[in-house]
């Protein structure tokens, strides 16, 4: 047992995040939005759908942000992208960690998703749905000691349409499949319905529900997705995994060691992974630019 405790102390830390999540009227993205309108009251100026893809330099500061349609001058820079690719892709030199210090990092579970509308209301549903009715040790296993595609994965399923009318159609349903899986497997197409019928099976057998006649809309998300839309180290969906180790000061650090008005913020720094976590990491750069900068 004492070998499978970062295994299964991750997935119990997984889902005590669903099991807490506090959900808005409307979803996630109204966290967004209220953000968003609190900044344009403070003057601030948003500027969307440009990838960052380089700086320029002068002595230890960096003078200039540029991006795929501009650059733009900076007194003081926070990357909220994710660490390594700031560290790898983006201050190649300049970057605080090593190939070997990322490579010896352990990365919390990516994960399969799948986006299903279904054209009918469905029964012994709740919100948040576990599935834990495989063996965790396995499922743990193939994701820390032995990554693997899961034998017989552990699952979560969100119906928001079950307490929010708002995010489906009258008598239909929203559902979000969630398989965590271990970060940099090969992730195809082939690999992705083979699970999906999987899931389709076992949500069957446990809740009554056959929905295979009544998809409407279905998306999956996985490894190469994270890692073309969000340069996620490994395709990893939760930033580090939460050992003793990676813990507290022991997390990559939100400064950087040679670029003196050059910070990191987000789920890969401190405090950790997780939605407050990363708003918080945001107030902990936020207070330390306004002490050392002003
Ligand atoms: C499926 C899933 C379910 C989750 N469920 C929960 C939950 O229930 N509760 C919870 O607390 N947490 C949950 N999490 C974790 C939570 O979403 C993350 O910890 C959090 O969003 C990380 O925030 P962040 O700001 O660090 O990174 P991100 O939200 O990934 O933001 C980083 C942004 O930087 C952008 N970017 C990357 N590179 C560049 C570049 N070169 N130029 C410009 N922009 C760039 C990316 O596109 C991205 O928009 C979940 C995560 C996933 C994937």
């Amino acid at each position: 047992m004492p070998n499978e405790t970062p295994a299964l102390y991750s997935l119990m830390n997984y889902a005590d995040i669903k099991l807490g999540t506090w959900y808005p009227k409307g979803g996630m993205h109204k966290f967004v939005e209220a953000f968003e309108k609190i900044a344009i009251e403070n003057n601030v100026k948003i500027i969307t759908n440009e990838e960052v893809v380089s700086f320029e330099k002068d002595k230890k500061r960096i003078n200039k942000v540029i991006t795929t349609n501009s650059s733009y001058f900076a007194d003081i820079v926070i990357s909220g992208a994710d660490y390594h690719h700031t560290d790898k892709k983006l201050l190649n030199d300049d970057a605080n960690y090593s190939k070997k210090y990322w490579n010896k990092r352990v990365m919390a579970p990516s994960c399969l998703l799948f986006y299903v509308g279904v054209d009918r209301k469905l029964e012994n549903l709740q919100h948040h749905n576990l599935f834990f009715d495989e063996s965790l040790t396995n499922h743990g296993v193939e994701i820390y000691k032995e990554p693997k595609w899961p034998s017989a994965p552990l699952f979560y399923v969100c119906a928001p349409s079950v307490t929010d009318a708002s995010v489906a159609p009258k008598g239909c349903e929203n559902l979000f499949f969630l398989i965590p899986i271990a970060p940099d497997l090969k992730d195809d197409e082939e690999t992705r319905e083979k699970y999906f019928n999987i899931l389709l099976d076992r949500f069957k057998k446990r809740t009554g529900n056959d929905i295979s006649e009544n998809i409407v809309y279905k998306k999956s998300f996985c490894i190469e997705d994270f890692k073309t839309e969000y340069n996620a180290f490994k395709g990893n969906a939760y930033g580090l995994a939460n050992t003793l180790r990676q813990t507290a000061v022991l997390k990559p650090s939100i400064r950087n060691k040679k670029i003196s008005n050059f910070y990191y913020t987000g789920q890969l720094t401190v405090p950790g992974p997780g939605v407050p976590p990363s708003i918080i990491s945001g107030e902990v750069v936020a207070k330390y630019v306004l002490k050392n900068h002003s």
